[in-house]
Parts: structure tokens; C-alpha cells; sequence
């Protein structure tokens, strides 16, 4: 505990010198912080960006200020992982704290969402920005929303209603699902923004439909997934995104400075159509995702200084990690994965093990950490720190991994985490070990395909020997094969997972 950051929090908030008093005497175990000193947050998750692809983890041909920054400022985790290998699960249970494969949608429970997709989350769920708002927090989340609209397949021409608003936020600005599909167009709130009613956009992922209607894969500069039809007037343009969602966030931050605010903020980097923005294009030599990474680096970097000017820095939990890991492997030396074997949408280490920092300066000492955590335990962690009890039925799997960075050591850990790749298959992450039940289909969506009567090839690593999933010693440690399978599969027939 920093006394002295602690002491000009209070003032700052303008607090009695009795409760200053307070402040200086040690700081009890529990209960929760009271809400009057609870902090803003600020959750930044990036998009496909690795575990390797930062300075503060290795990379030495990339140079990443800002998320060093982060990490010299806050504490830094070896063991994060994405609760999933591709965007929706991560996204879903983010907002959720429930693993993704217990939903019964498609785009959740397997495959992603695109934008034809219902909104994904039902609008009961209880939600961590919901309970934030309900505890007085404004809360927004601007960039990749990608956990669709409405009830059926939503139509951009109408309010997109139920979504994000309908699950806990009080403002949405972004794109719709990514920034490779259709419809290339930014949303506010419920409605896309510069729409020409005289040009209403149509759109489809059905080949023999889209010829029939005459639409086009072509779409605000280049081919997307997806066909459409009008709605030009709303096409966002790729080498603006970042700056756009940027200047959003940094608004919204200014907006609420008097307010408790919480920022869920999803930049579309790095994922593709890898398009830097100008300033960034060429910039680091290493080619177009090396320099959205850099690109990247800069957004985080104003969204830091915004807080500094604001003064706010001190009393702000800033959690940056990524929706799933890189998408390849190498490029030019650098190595986005690090040591980690596979990429994304796929169950080796490489698909799921992210950058994972948290920044708080008024309450978390900087570090690192081996802890193992996920962003499936961001929801549990922010209401803690919010001083906001979840109701008991909500947050089946998230674990609040907040008590350890505060000093306490009698708070249960997350020791296991069970893996989704990009097809709904499962891993599971216990101890040091870690159980793939088939490894012919660990590469996720590169795997090969696999007839329905081909015996499956677990495999079973000692990650704390073995990071790179190397040496398979299924045959050599059956026993402990054995329990990882039944931990699984006990986990999956139970309703929740967390304590
Ligand atoms: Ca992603």
C-alpha cells in the first residue's frame, strides 16, 4: 500500500481529514472498498494481439512505450489468458463472467458472431457493467461490440435494439462486429451514424443470395466477408478507426471526469484488414500489423495521458490484455506468440496466453505476477474493486483475482481454466499442466479435417518444463491424464465453477 498516493487520492476527492486519518492507518483485510473512494476502470481489450508483441513481454524489434509504461506502473502477468481463442466467447464472458460454451447461441458456444447476428448476451444475464451502472457508475464501450443486435438479424436501417444498452451500457459508439466483415459501418447507441435514408443498406453472408440481390463483397475501400448493398454514405474508413475510437474514449473520459465511470474500450487492432492509419503506415519497418501494434501503442498512450491531465490517474483500474492470441506465429523475427506453440482460434498456449496487465497506482504495488488468470475474471475483479457484491447467481466462473494484488494471501486463486478454441473445443489448464483431449484438432480453424470415427490423440503438457508444448507425455503420465479429463468433463456438468 502506497500511503502517500493514497493520501492525495483523498484529497483529490476532497475527503474529511478524518477520513484521511483512515487512510493512514493499515488498510483492513475486507469488506470492499467503500463506494465513495471506489475507482473508475478502464478495461482496454485489444484485438489479436499476442502475447510476445509488446516490449514489457520480450519483443525487442517493436517498440511499445506505452504498454511498457502500463506494465512498469502496474503489475504484469506471465499467465493471462484470453477465456477463449477467438472474439465473441472472449467478448461474451468478459461482459458475463460465465465461460461462453455454457451459452446455447452459436457465435458463443462455437465459431464467432458476424453481422447478422442476434445480440448474443440475453438481456437478463446479469452483466459486470450493469451492476456498475446500478452501483452509479456511467458506463460506455467504445470500439468492437461484436455480440450482435437485436432478436433476429438485425436491420442497420432500424434501431438496433436490444444491445449493448439493453446489457448494462449507457452509451455505445463502434463497430458493429469486425472490421473485416460486413456492415462497414460505426454505430451510436442504437443507430448507425450518417445513414442516408435515401440509401438504405441491405446485406447478407449467403453467396447465392447476394447474386440474386446484386451485392457486393466490395465495401468501404475493400472486400470484406459479407455482401452488401447501399448505406455508402456511412462506410467508415479503415485508417481512421483508431483515432476515431480514440477521440471517443478520451471524450468520454472527459465527460464523466466528476463521474464514477467505467470504459469498456475495444480497439479493432490488430485484426484484419491490417490498415494503419497514415502516421503509422511504414512506420516500423516490420510491415501493416507490426505497425498497428504501433498504432495501438499510441491510442493506449493518449488514453493514459488523457488521465494524467485529468488527474485522475491515481484512482483509475486500467486492465489491458487481448480477445485471443496472434494470429501468426512470426513475422520477420518478431514473434507475436512468444514461446508459445499455435495461434489464435486454436487450443495450444498460443491461441489463448495474452498480455494481462493491471494498473491501479492508488492500491496495487507494480510487479509481476505468475497468477494465473483470465479476462473471464475481469467482471468478478471490477465489481470487487468496485465495492459492488454480484448477485449469487451471477458470474458462474469468474474469480476475483484483485484480494492477492492487494496484499491479502488468504483469498482463493484460480488454479484451473478450461480453454475454447474456435470451433467450441475444449482444453483444460489445471496447475502446471494442461489437457487436450484431441490433438489433431488443437490448431483450431488450420486444423485438418477429421473423419467422425478417427480415435482422438490426447495430449498433456508440464507447461511449467514444457511453454512450448513440445513433449507430449499423455502415454508416460496416465493417471494424471486421466484426472485432467475428469476435472473437464466435471467442470462442463456443473453449473458454475467458481467458489
Ligand atoms: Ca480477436
Amino acid at each position: 500500500m502506497k500511503i502517500p498516493s493514497l493520501l492525495s487520492r483523498f484529497f483529490v476527492l476532497g475527503v474529511t481529514t478524518a477520513l484521511s486519518a483512515f487512510a493512514a492507518s493499515p488498510r483492513p483485510a475486507s469488506p470492499p472498498p467503500p463506494v465513495e473512494v471506489a475507482p473508475n476502470i478502464i478495461v482496454v481489450l485489444a484485438d489479436d494481439i499476442g502475447w510476445g508483441d509488446a516490449g514489457c513481454y520480450g519483443a525487442t524489434q517493436i517498440a511499445t512505450p506505452n504498454i511498457d509504461r502500463l506494465a512498469r506502473e502496474g503489475r504484469r502477468f506471465d499467465q493471462g489468458y484470453s477465456s477463449a481463442a477467438v472474439c465473441t466467447p472472449t467478448r461474451y464472458s468478459l461482459l458475463t463472467g460465465s465461460y461462453a460454451w455454457r451459452s446455447d447461441k452459436v457465435g458463443v458456444n462455437r465459431g464467432v458472431a458476424n453481422g447478422a447476428s442476434p445480440l448474443l448476451i440475453p438481456t437478463d444475464q446479469p452483466t459486470a457493467p450493469g451492476l456498475l451502472r446500478q452501483a452509479g457508475y456511467r458506463t460506455a464501450i467504445i470500439g468492437k461490440w461484436h455480440l450482435g443486435f437485436g432478436l433476429t438479424k438485425p436491420d442497420y436501417n432500424q434501431e438496433l435494439r436490444p444491445g449493448p444498452l439493453e446489457v448494462g451500457f449507457d452509451e455505445f459508439f463502434g463497430i458493429p462486429a469486425t472490421n473485416d466483415r460486413i456492415p462497414t459501418m460505426l454505430v451510436r447507441n442504437h443507430r448507425v451514424e450518417g445513414l442516408d435514408p435515401a440509401d438504405p443498406v441491405s446485406y447478407t453472408y449467403d453467396k447465392a443470395e447476394a447474386e440474386a440481390a446484386g451485392m457486393s463483397p466490395w465495401a468501404a475501400g475493400r472486400n470484406r466477408i459479407g455482401w452488401a448493398k447501399g448505406g455508402k454514405a456511412a462506410w467508415w474508413k479503415d485508417t481512421e478507426l483508431a483515432d476515431i475510437h480514440t477521440r471517443e474514449s478520451i471524450a468520454f473520459i472527459e465527460r464523466n471526469r466528476a463521474n464514477r465511470f467505467f470504459l469498456y474500450y475495444a480497439p479493432h487492432n490488430v485484426h484484419a484488414p491490417k490498415v494503419p492509419g497514415p502516421r503509422f503506415k511504414g512506420r516500423s519497418g516490420l510491415g501493416d500489423r507490426a505497425d498497428l501494434l504501433l498504432e495501438f501503442d499510441a491510442s493506449l498512450g493518449a488514453l493514459l495521458q488523457s488521465l494524467d491531465t485529468l488527474g485522475l490517474a491515481e484512482n483509475t483500474l486500467v486492465i489491458y490484455s487481448s480477445d485471443n492470441g496472434a494470429y501468426i506465429n512470426e513475422e520477420q523475427g518478431h514473434r507475436p506468440t512468444g514461446p508459445f506453440r499455435g495461434i489464435k482460434s486454436g487450443l495450444w498456449e498460443g491461441g489463448s496466453r495474452v498480455p494481462f496487465i493491471v494498473r491501479w497506482p492508488a492500491r496495487i504495488s507494480p510487479g509481476e505476477s505468475v497468477d494465473l488468470v483470465s479476462t473471464l475474471d475481469i467482471p468478478a475483479t471490477i465489481c470487487a474493486a468496485a465495492g459492488v457484491t454480484p448477485p449469487a447467481e451471477a458470474f458462474a466462473d469468474s474469480f476475483d483475482f484483485l484480494p492477492p494484488l492487494l496484499g491479502r494471501t488468504d483469498a482463493p486463486k484460480r488454479d484451473s481454466l478450461i480453454l475454447q478454441d474456435g470451433n467450441g473445443r475444449l482444453a483444460l489448464r489445471s496447475g502446471r499442466w494442461k489437457y487436450i483431449p484431441d490433438l489433431d484438432t488443437a490448431d483450431g480453424w488450420k486444423s485438418a479435417r477429421k473423419a467422425a470415427d478417427t480415435p482422438a490423440r490426447p495430449g498433456l503438457f508440464d507447461l511449467s518444463a514444457d511453454p512450448g508444448e513440445k513433449q507430449n507425455l499423455f502415454a508416460l503420465r496416465p493417471a494424471e491424464a486421466q484426472r485432467l479429463a475428469e476435472q473437464l468433463a466435471t467442470a462442463q456438468a456443473s453449473p458454475r465453477t467458481r467458489l
